[in-house]
């Protein structure tokens, strides 16, 4: 076993402290990862605060992980010591339902192994996340870090580059379409650069008339402010397809009363509930879908397209003593647009 540092939110309502668990010594398919980075995703909040209920207590957060692999079980064929890997959203699943079979292992029926607020696949080891200094993971979970990006700005790929990466690509999304991104935070900035890369035509949709700059600057090709008067008027029918990131309850109807004839909105944030009219998506025979992370091949295929395109996350290293203030930035949608821990600040610790 190896005592390890970590931050933790003992209940929903406290602040993160310091806090210490063991990691495992690795299982002879395992590897022990030195974490370096680790981001910071709106998800942790919604946990640490249990928005969507059954959090389990205390809790490590965090699932954008990058490291060094320090040890190495004996029967370990994919990684050795000194790689460059990242963990994202889970670390394990049944591998033997249809979803793991076609590896789509974040819909594994037995349930996965989240990579933290979660039990392993015996069902009573508990879970904990990239707010320590190490993690130990089956081999098959672990992603390759393509070298030469500056790794803190890779961390936000694992879970912000997947989840916007996938939809994009699942729906079919190509040079020239018409691609609205709702909400520039975290996935919304990634979505940004990612749909970019595909070639499309892109329109950032925010209720921070401020981020007009930074939206083109990221690369988009337009800006709208929600709060304007008459922007789901005057911008009805434009958009092939919308990624929608927001983090907090808002009318799915007025975006997608933006979808032209056919088009496709995607939900991947994951707010509390709002009522859906029929007619949103009757009178142009629109498509309303979500969609989870993705599996450990696209989320490998992901960071390989990103080293490809030259596509990283914007983001704010913070030490870990700062993480509580990060929460409350995040949560005024004052990100830019990814808070990443140097978890070098809790090794010194
Ligand atoms: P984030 O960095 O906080 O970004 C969310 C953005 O939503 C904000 O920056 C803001 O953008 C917009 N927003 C916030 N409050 C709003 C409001 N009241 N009305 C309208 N817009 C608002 O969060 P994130 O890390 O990108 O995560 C976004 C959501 O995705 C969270 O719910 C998270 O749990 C979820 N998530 C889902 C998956 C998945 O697999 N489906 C994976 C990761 C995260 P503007 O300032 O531009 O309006
Ligand atoms: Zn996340």
């Amino acid at each position: 076993m190896n005592t390890t540092a970590a931050y933790a939110a003992i209940t929903a309502k406290t602040p993160l402290v310091p806090y210490s668990i063991e990691r495992r010594d690795p299982g002879p398919h395992e590897v022990l990862i030195d974490i370096l980075y680790c981001g910071v995703c709106h998800s942790d909040i919604h946990q640490v605060r249990d928005e969507w209920g059954g959090s389990i207590f205390p809790m490590v957060p965090g699932h954008e992980i990058v490291g060094t692999v320090v040890k190495a079980g004996r029967h370990v064929s994919k990684w050795k010591i000194g790689d460059t890997v990242g963990v994202g959203c889970f670390v394990d699943s049944c591998h033997e339902c249809e979803a793991c079979k076609e590896g789509e292992e974040q819909f594994c029926e037995a349930g996965m192994s989240a990579t933290y607020n979660s039990y392993e696949q015996d069902g009573k080891t508990l879970t904990y996340g990239g707010y320590s200094t190490c993690i130990t993971v089956s081999e098959d979970y672990v992603l390759r870090i393509p070298a030469g990006l500056p790794l803190e700005r890779v961390a936000p790929l694992l879970c912000a580059g997947i989840t916007t990466y996938s939809p994009l690509r699942h729906f079919g999304v190509k040079a020239g379409d018409y691609v609205a991104i709702v909400g520039l935070g975290g996935l919304g900035h990634m979505g940004v650069k990612i749909a970019k890369a595909m070639g499309a035509f892109v329109t950032v949709l925010s209720h921070s008339p401020g981020k007009r700059d930074d939206a083109l600057a990221l690369g988009a090709d337009d800006f709208i402010a929600t709060g304007e008067k008459g922007v789901f008027e005057v911008n009805a029918k434009r958009f092939d397809f919308i990624l929608d990131t927001i983090s907090a309850k808002h009318d799915y109807n007025d975006y997608l009363n933006l979808l032209r004839r056919d088009g496709t909105m995607v939900l991947v944030g994951i707010p509390e509930p709002m009522p859906l009219a029929a007619g949103s998506l009757v009178m142009q025979r629109r498509k309303l879908a979500g969609s989870l992370i993705g599996g450990i091949r696209e989320t490998q295929e992901m960071l390989d397209f990103c080293a490809e395109h030259n596509v990283v996350s914007d983001v704010e290293v913070i030490p870990i003593q700062k993480v509580n203030e990060a929460y409350e930035r995040v949560l005024k949608s004052d990100v830019h647009y990814r808070f990443v821990i140097d978890i070098a600040s809790l090794k010194k610790s």
